[in-house]
């Protein structure tokens, strides 16, 4: 049972996968005393995402797959792969290499302070157009407003969190998921890498 599952949700993915999981495993090759494993959740791709994910588990033990019958969406991807680690802690993490796995050391050693959630924030959001952050500058001003669940600006899906957080999120059952909103909700110390 692995202390800690990488878990990845990617939709159409083939062309970075491989190049993703090379830098995945190289950071979690540089953390030998933790007992680790990579979950990829394939959200019914229509290229050969699952194929390639495959290939990846049958030449790294660390790896497992898991395949949804059609493309449900990144929220019900993600809480698939989430349902499914039974132990341990967890990081989420996109597959297209906008989140640094670099950083997973650092969310380790905080978790190991004691923080249960600890989320990475962009610095800066070089690279996305005008209209993107306008967009996403009015998305969570209008969830501020509406939700008593406050959601940490420039922070996407990724980080890791503890097993209680985990068993906390595990019993929201809601069809309609929000998961940064879910992932604040559950509560305790909860931690911003910038
Ligand atoms: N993804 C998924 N199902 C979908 C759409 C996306 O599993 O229907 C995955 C995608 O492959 C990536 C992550 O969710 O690993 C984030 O997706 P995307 O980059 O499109 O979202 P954004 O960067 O805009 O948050
Ligand atoms: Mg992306």
């Amino acid at each position: 049972m692995p202390e800690l599952t990488v878990v990845v949700p990617a939709y159409n993915e083939s062309e970075g996968l491989r190049e993703f999981h090379k830098r995945v495993s190289a950071v979690l090759d540089g953390m030998p005393d933790l007992d680790s494993a990579v979950l990829y959740i394939d959200d019914g791709s229509r290229d050969d995402t699952y194929a390639i994910m495959c290939e990846l588990r049958a030449s790294d033990p660390r790896v497992a797959t898991l395949r949804l019958a059609r493309n449900f969406g990144k929220e019900l991807a993600l809480t698939a792969g989430l349902d499914h680690i039974a132990s341990g802690a967890a990081v989420v993490i996109d597959a297209d290499l906008q989140d640094p796995p670099e950083l997973i050391p650092t969310f380790v050693q905080h978790w190991r302070e004691g923080y249960d959630v600890i989320y990475g924030t962009r610095a800066s959001r070089a690279g996305e157009t005008g209209f993107k952050k306008m967009t996403a500058s009015g998305f969570y001003r209008v969830m501020e407003k509406l939700s008593s669940t406050p959601i940490p600006r420039d922070t996407g899906d990724f980080r890791l969190l503890s097993r209680r957080a985990l068993d906390a999120l595990g019993q929201v059952r809601e069809r309609q998921r929000f998961m940064k909103g879910l992932f604040t909700w559950v509560g305790y110390k909860q931690l911003s890498v910038v």
